[in-house]
């Protein structure tokens, strides 16, 4: 085969591979977007793992009518203006790539109202191409409602695990927005059902007893570390103490200026910080928060800007690892387990 130029909608599927791998992803991108627009109140409901629907309702600032033409074009965003921009990067997105991705592989319907308008305005795309537009009446903010995901990717679709399976994906993201937004109520529905209701009361103890359970939120402690400098970074959050332990490390969430991140050697730090405190193969649950200047954190190494960089690791490590072991020790000066000392 002679070596030929994608056509349009052959490089948006592969885009769309990179951002939009199963309903979860789907799911983060909406969410972004609507913490993006202010929204104090986010409902996330979900039908057949997703792959049915997807509908992320916001009450956020909404788009203005006559922008609303550049949502799903590739690179079309409101976040950043030039490349200068890429470098100290204060919203979630900036890239203009979800919404033209999700609108590729799937039918999206997006009904948005400013505060300024009377009526809200509505697109529906499918595969792609503007189906057709209108005006009707809703509230302010912005509904964005995904049905058929990957109807026209088989491929894709074929290696969706059991909608199960997705619901529960899109059940922990959820919950990993809610704890890194306390201020924000957030509703998930799976297929009719009520799974988690955030209170969205700026109390992140609150926002611990949606996702863990009160009785579990009620008991951890406070961690809380920052650099005497002014500008240095600022480490708080909350962990549980030796005596609540999981036995995997899915419980414990690293959240780099409000973005929820993955990364080792901050597992790693945590780790450090129990050392002495935990019998191997237990961890704690834990929610970190990171803040640090924009400039200092590079979000755009990785398409679904799950993992970031940071300008000084060991700075945001040995951060960590002070406000955890500060908390540990506070609670308990001496580890009740003293591994290091055993001969
Ligand atoms: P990005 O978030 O990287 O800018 P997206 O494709 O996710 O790219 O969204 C494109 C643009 O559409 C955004 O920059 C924003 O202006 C607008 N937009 C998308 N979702 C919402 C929303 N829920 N509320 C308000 N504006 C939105
Ligand atoms: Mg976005």
């Amino acid at each position: 085969m002679p070596i030929r130029l994608l056509q349009p909608e052959v490089a948006a599927k592969i885009a769309a591979g990179e951002v939009v791998e199963r309903p979860a992803s789907v799911v983060k991108e909406l969410l972004e977007n609507s913490l993006d627009a202010g929204a104090s109140q986010v409902s996330v409901e979900i039908r057949g793992g997703g792959a049915d629907l997807i509908r992320v309702t916001d009450n956020g600032c909404g788009i203005p009518p006559d922008e609303l033409r550049f949502v799903a074009q590739r690179h079309a965003t409101s976040k950043i203006g030039d490349a200068h921009d890429l470098e100290a990067i204060a919203t979630l997105g900036f890239r203009g790539e979800a919404l033209h991705s999700i609108a590729a592989v799937s039918q999206v319907q997006l009904t948005t109202r400013t505060a300024a308008d009377d009526a809200a305005h509505s697109l529906l795309l499918q595969w792609g191409s503007t189906v057709s537009q209108g005006v009707q009446a809703a509230p302010p903010g912005t509904s964005v409602t995904v049905r058929d995901l990957f109807g026209n990717v088989p491929a894709r679709r074929k290696f969706l695990r059991s909608p199960s399976a997705e619901a529960a994906r899109i059940s922990d993201l959820v919950s990993r927005f809610a704890l890194a937004f306390c201020e924000v109520r957030f509703l998930l529905t799976i297929d009719g059902h009520s799974v988690i209701t955030s209170p969205g009361d700026s109390r992140p103890v609150n926002a611990l007893a949606a996702v863990y359970g009160a009785e579990v939120a009620s008991g951890m402690l406070e961690a809380r570390y920052s650099e005497p400098a002014a500008g240095g970074y600022e480490v708080w959050g909350f962990i549980t103490p030796p005596s609540v332990t999981r036995v995997n490390r899915t419980y414990t969430s690293f959240f780099v200026n409000r973005r929820w991140i993955q990364s080792r050697p901050l597992s790693y730090a945590l780790e450090e910080a129990y050392r002495g405190f935990l019998q191997t193969g237990r961890h704690p649950i834990a929610a970190i928060h990171i803040s640090l200047p924009p400039q200092d954190v590079d979000v755009n190494v990785h398409p679904t800007k799950r993992e970031v960089r940071f300008q000084h690791e060991d700075r945001v490590f040995s951060a960590v690892q002070r406000a955890i072991r500060g908390a540990l020790l506070a609670h308990s000066p001496v580890p009740p387990l003293q591994v290091e000392q055993i001969p």
